[in-house]
C-alpha cells in the first residue's frame, strides 16, 4: 500500500472540503498505514506551519463529527510545497520532501492543469509503483480526453492512473450490483419485456453557491450526466458480470456505452432538454436568477438543469428509455433511481386500476423501496397499495475515502477505464455540437420549482 500522498492543488476547494476528511476519516478508522505522510502543493507562498493552520480550519469545518485526534494526527503528516506544477523543473522541486518511496499524486487541478502536470510528474520521474488519481471533468470533449489518454498511455501506463467518479464510490451505488446480481427475483424482470422505463434523478436544492468559476463553464450536462449519471446507467443497465474483477466489470458497462444510440440533430431536438434558473424562492430563501449570480456570464447560457432520454439498443433494452435528469435550485432533495415497471398485461381486479411497481433506490437515504398492489380493508376485491421500504447497510466510509483507499492499495475496479472514459464522449458530443448551434433551446424555471415544464 502507499504511504506518500502528493495533493497537486492543496489550496483548493476540493482538497479541503473532500481529500483530508477522506484522510481523516481512513485515520480514524485505522486504515492508513505507519509512516503516511502528504505533500500539498499549489502556486500560493506558504510554509507548513502555515498550511497545517489553514487545514487545520479546515478540517474543522468539514470533518467537524470525526475524532479531533484523527484530524490532529492528519494534520501532523501534512508539508506544503510551494509550485507551478506545469513548469517540471518546479514540480521536480516541490516533490523533494518526499523520499523515494511509490507515491500517490492527486490531480486536485483546474482540468486545463492535468496535461501539463502531468508531463511535469513524468519529467520529475516518480519512483517505481507510484499512481496517479484524476478528477473529472476527463476532457472537454472527446478530442481532448484521448489526447489526455495517449499522454497517460505514453508516459505512465493505464494501470497507473485512477480516474475518478465519486458517484461509485458511494455504496447505495456499488447496492445496485448487490441487488441486481445476488437476487433472483430481478433477473428475469430486468429487461425490456417487462420495464417501461428508468428514470436516473439528481436533483437538488443547491444552487450555484457561489461556484461559478467551475460551474459556468461547464453546466448540468457536463457536470453530472456526461460523468455521474451515465456511469450510474451503466450499473442499472450492464450484462450480468463473469466477476466483479475490475476487467470483468469495467467490460460490461463498456458495453452499456457503446450500445447508447448517438443522437442525431433533431433527436437531440426531441430527447433532451435544457433550462436553467430564474429567481425564485428556496423554502425561507431568495434565490436571484442563475444568469445574475456573480461571475456568470449569461451569454454563455449555461444550463442548470439537463435532461436526456437514453436509449441502449441491444436485445435486453431496446425500446426502454433512460431519463437522466439533474437540475439545480429545485424545489426539493431528489437522487434516485427509478425502475418503472410495466402493467400487468391482464388486470382481473375490476374495483380499481393496479399501480405499475416501480423499484427504487433512494441514493442519498441508502434505502430500497418497492411498491406493490395487495388488497385492501374494504370491498373483497379492492386494490391498495403496499410499500416495501428498506435501509441498505450504511456507508463504512464515505465515498472519497472509499476510492482514496482503492487507489493508495492500486485496486482500480471503481475507477473509469480509458475506453469507457471516451465513449461517454462520444454519447455526449453530439448533445454539445446541435446545443451550441441552437438545438434543443434553453428554458427558464423559477428558482425553488419542480424545474421546467
Ligand atoms: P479550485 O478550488 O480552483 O482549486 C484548484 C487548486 O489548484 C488550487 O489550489 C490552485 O491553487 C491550484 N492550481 C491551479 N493551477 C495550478 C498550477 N499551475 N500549479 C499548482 N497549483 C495550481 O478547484 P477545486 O474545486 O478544488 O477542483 C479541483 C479539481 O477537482 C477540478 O478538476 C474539479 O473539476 C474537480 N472536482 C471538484 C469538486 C469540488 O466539489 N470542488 C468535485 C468534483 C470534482 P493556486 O492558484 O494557489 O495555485
Amino acid at each position: 500500500m502507499i504511504r506518500r500522498l502528493a495533493i497537486l492543488g492543496a489550496a483548493g476547494d476540493l482538497s479541503a472540503r473532500y481529500l483530508l476528511p477522506a484522510v481523516a476519516r481512513l485515520q480514524a478508522q485505522g486504515q492508513l498505514p505507519a509512516g503516511f505522510a502528504i505533500l500539498g502543493i499549489a502556486r500560493q507562498p506558504g510554509s507548513d506551519e502555515a498550511f497545517r493552520r489553514q487545514m487545520a480550519e479546515r478540517l474543522a469545518r468539514h470533518a467537524a463529527d470525526l475524532d479531533p485526534a484523527a484530524r490532529a494526527a492528519v494534520i501532523g503528516m501534512l508539508r506544503y510545497r510551494q509550485a507551478d506544477v506545469s513548469d517540471a523543473e518546479q514540480m521536480a522541486a516541490a516533490l523533494q520532501p518526499l523520499d523515494d518511496e511509490a507515491l500517490l499524486a492527486y490531480l486536485a487541478l483546474p482540468p486545463s492543469v492535468y496535461a501539463p502536470a502531468m508531463r511535469s510528474l513524468s519529467a520529475a520521474g516518480l519512483p517505481a509503483g507510484s499512481r496517479l488519481v484524476i478528477e473529472k471533468p476527463f476532457g472537454q470533449d472527446l478530442a481532448s480526453a484521448q489526447a489526455l489518454n495517449r499522454l497517460i498511455a505514453e508516459q505512465f501506463g493505464e494501470a497507473a492512473v485512477f480516474r475518478i467518479d465519486h458517484f461509485l464510490g458511494m455504496q447505495t451505488v456499488q447496492n445496485l450490483l448487490g441487488l441486481r446480481f445476488a437476487n433472483r427475483v430481478f433477473e428475469t424482470l430486468w429487461r425490456a419485456a417487462h420495464v417501461a422505463r428508468i428514470e436516473i434523478t439528481w436533483e437538488e436544492t443547491l444552487a450555484l453557491e457561489g461556484r461559478a468559476g467551475y460551474y459556468d463553464a461547464s453546466g448540468a450536462l457536463l457536470d453530472m450526466i456526461q460523468n455521474h449519471l451515465l456511469q450510474l446507467m451503466c450499473l442499472v443497465a450492464m450484462e450480468v458480470p463473469l466477476s466483479l474483477s475490475a476487467r470483468d466489470l469495467r467490460d460490461r458497462k463498456l458495453d452499456v456505452l457503446r450500445a447508447v444510440r448517438r443522437f442525431t440533430p433533431e433527436e437531440v431536438d426531441r430527447y433532451t432538454l435544457r433550462a436553467r434558473y430564474g429567481a425564485g424562492r428556496i423554502g425561507a430563501r431568495a434565490v436571484p436568477a442563475y444568469a445574475q449570480e456573480p461571475g456568470v456570464d449569461p451569454r454563455r447560457n449555461t444550463e442548470t438543469f439537463s435532461q436526456v432520454t437514453c436509449f441502449i439498443d441491444n436485445w435486453r433494452w431496446t425500446g426502454v428509455p433512460f431519463i437522466l435528469r439533474t437540475g439545480k435550485a429545485l424545489a426539493r432533495d431528489r437522487q434516485e433511481i427509478a425502475i418503472h415497471f410495466r402493467p400487468v398485461p391482464h388486470l382481473a381486479f375490476e374495483e380499481n386500476e393496479a399501480t405499475p411497481n416501480v423499484l427504487r433506490l433512494l441514493l442519498a437515504q441508502e434505502r430500497v423501496t418497492l411498491n406493490l398492489n395487495v388488497l385492501g380493508a374494504g370491498d373483497r376485491f379492492y386494490l391498495q397499495e403496499a410499500v416495501l421500504d428498506s435501509p441498505l447497510a450504511e456507508s463504512p466510509l464515505p465515498a472519497y475515502s472509499r476510492l482514496l483507499l482503492d487507489a493508495l492499495r492500486g485496486d482500480c475496479t471503481l475507477a473509469i477505464r480509458c475506453d469507457e472514459a471516451e465513449e461517454a464522449w462520444r454519447i455526449i458530443e453530439p448533445i454539445t455540437r446541435a446545443w451550441q448551434a441552437g438545438r434543443a433551446p434553453l428554458r427558464e424555471y423559477p428558482a425553488g420549482s419542480a424545474g421546467p415544464a
